[in-house]
């Protein structure tokens, strides 16, 4: 790490919504750990602390992200551990969940070991690898689940593709119970449709593209709910997209089904009018370029209606964490036509933007959903919070301040964004990492710390 100073942290508005904290304060950080919130200049400083203004600003606990897509090992053109991490600190992430949907795939110990170190040595954030529900992420036999336990998997997830059939979900789902583990279900029946474009509606029609209705999520996140009612397994529903999926979810919560939930940014602010490329607009003609395939992603932009019930299902508690979903994709993947292009967007940058900037979503929920969210999820009491005794992964944000995303501003290897080339509102100016300072937004307290 690159500041091993105590480091005191004056004057912020602190939200630490693990402990109800929303007031001015100083923060105080030593050998990694948080140590104190103070009273604004309560605290003594020693010759050797480095002391960091944050007046005017937001300080928060780092963000935690229940779903990276790594890309490593085996497609290290599009993210590596260090691009990601630094992709991550500029979000204001502190750890990270790594997918393994990688090749070969995590479906075994010596390749999530092999991953671990790796990251390890390359990466200044947390990196948490999820383990593969069946070998190969093929569908076919369940993986290794006790050993991926063993190897320090913090969950299980053949995510890019569902786990299509019930019965392996069923075995996955009681294993789950034995080992404290989330069994996360990519939710897309493909037994409905197995090629498509982008969501089911107008714009499909519109643009001539194949379409996938809500009910291909919806049908199978009931038949996992269902599938966690007779198991009493542990159930984690990744990128929720659809108003009926978070209605199955609130109710199969109020039945005190054993279910968590996440929804990405991007279904958070953005509709599927995104694909014509307009930032949302509706073009009166189109044209050649009439679409974006940048707002390409599985499970795609959806509704508006779809996107006010995501926004009520994360304020009533339905909907526990937002996950990025960040998938880099390199520029060959993007620049060709909408149905050759790969599904995803980086996201772990934009997540303020999109949430707090463009959706106008109130920053305390989203730093909630950010932080007490994904840690109840990963059961890890040392992060997400401020609490004394926690690791020192702090953030200081400036949710009005407008920065342009492009090549100089990203961290990520890709570039992926429908924000690309645009001013997004909400930056992370200062990302410490077990103490350390591992970023800061223009030299920003450059002089303090
Ligand atoms: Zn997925």
């Amino acid at each position: 790490m690159k500041q091993q100073r105590p480091i005191v942290i004056r004057n912020g508005r602190v939200i630490d919504p693990s402990q109800g904290i929303d007031a001015i304060a100083d923060i105080v950080l030593m050998d990694g750990l948080v140590i104190g919130i103070d009273s604004p200049g309560a605290t003594q400083l020693s010759n050797d602390w480095s002391e960091f203004d944050a007046s005017d600003k937001i300080v928060a606990p780092g963000f935690i992200d229940l779903h990276t897509h790594l890309r490593t090992p085996g497609q290290e053109w599009k993210e590596d551990p260090k691009t990601a991490s630094e992709a991550a600190v500029r979000g204001g992430f502190t750890t990270i969940c790594a997918m393994p949907n990688t090749y070969p795939a995590q479906d075994n110990a010596s390749v999530v070991g092999e991953l671990t170190q790796r990251c390890a040595s390359e990466s200044d954030v947390r990196i948490r690898p999820i383990g593969a529900i069946t070998k190969g992420r093929k569908g076919h036999e369940l993986a290794p689940m006790h050993e991926l336990a063993d190897a320090g998997v913090v969950g299980l997830s053949d995510d890019g593709d569902p786990v299509m059939s019930p019965h392996m979900m069923r075995q996955a789902l009681t294993y789950s119970s034995d080992l404290g583990l989330p069994i996360i279900n990519h939710a897309e029946d493909r037994g409905l449709v197995a090629d498509w474009d982008m969501n089911e509606g107008a714009v499909a029609t519109h643009l001539g593209l194949r379409g996938i209705p809500n009910s291909a999520e919806s049908m199978m996140i009931a038949r996992d709910i269902e599938l966690a009612r007779i198991t009493g397994g542990r159930l984690h529903v990744p990128h929720v997209s659809t108003a009926e999926s978070v209605e199955i979810i609130r109710r199969a919560k109020s039945e005190s089904i054993n279910v968590t939930a996440e929804v990405t940014p991007h279904h958070l602010a953005l509709t599927e009018e995104w694909v014509y490329g307009e930032r949302g607009n509706v073009p009166m003609v189109l044209h050649a370029n009439a679409y974006d395939s940048n707002a390409k992603m599985a499970p795609p932009l959806r509704s508006e209606d779809d996107r006010v019930a995501l926004i009520k299902g994360l304020e009533d508690g339905t909907i526990d964490a937002i996950g990025t979903d960040h998938a880099p994709h390199a520029d060959t993947d993007k620049v060709c036509t909408f149905t050759e292009a790969a599904n995803g967007i980086i996201g772990l940058e934009t997540a303020l933007p999109l949430t707090v900037g463009i959706a106008a979503i109130n920053l305390n929920l989203v730093i909630e959903r950010l932080t007490v969210g994904p840690r109840a999820i990963l059961g890890d009491g040392t992060i997400g919070t401020l609490k004394p005794g926690a690791k020192a992964d702090v953030i200081i944000i400036d949710p009005d301040a407008v920065w342009h995303v492009d090549r100089t501003t990203l961290g990520s290897k890709s570039h992926n964004t429908p924000l690309f080339a645009s001013n997004a509102k909400g930056r992370v100016l200062a990302t410490f990492v077990a103490g350390g300072k591992i970023w800061d937004a223009d030299g920003y307290g450059a002089s303090d710390a």
